[in-house]
């Protein structure tokens, strides 16, 4: 199978169409793996096909986030970043200034979902948790200032 079709399917399995674009987007999430914003995905799209554009870019990454193709991380800010939604279940932990994300692990929820699940009668499919704040380096920045 080439790539081409690979994305095909891929696309498919998560109930859309496979387009150039959409798959030259695909590709370049699989290959940075670190999450980037849309704006920096459409600069690195543009090198390769000079004729998508940024509202574009947007519309396919909304698209790929509604179908759980890729997870839109959002800076408190209100800037977001976008990657390829985890295989497993993950948690991130978010430095507000430098804007590293660090994968947690483990999940705290686990328990607290069950008994919410007892509670409410809900069959809970999935859960969303970020956690903000600063690494240890820009702690040290901080305070120096
Ligand atoms: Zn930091
Ligand atoms: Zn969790």
């Amino acid at each position: 199978m080439n790539e081409c079709d690979s994305y095909k399917q891929y696309l498919n399995q998560h109930g859309m169409k496979s387009t150039k674009q959409r798959n030259l987007l695909l590709l370049i999430l699989k290959k940075i793996q670190e999450p980037q914003t849309a704006e920096k995905l459409y600069l690195i799209a543009k090198e390769t096909d000079s004729s998508i554009n940024l509202s574009t870019v947007y519309r396919v990454l909304e698209k790929f986030t509604e179908k759980k193709i890729t997870i839109r991380t959002s800076f408190l800010d209100d800037k977001s970043v976008y990657s390829l939604y985890p295989k497993t279940h993950q948690h991130q932990l978010i430095c507000l200034r430098c804007k590293k994300i660090v994968l947690l692990e483990n999940c705290p929820l686990e328990a607290f979902q069950h008994s919410v699940e007892k509670s409410t009668d809900f069959s809970i499919v999935n859960h969303r948790l970020e956690l903000y704040g600063y690494c240890r380096q820009c702690q040290k920045i901080i305070a120096a200032n």
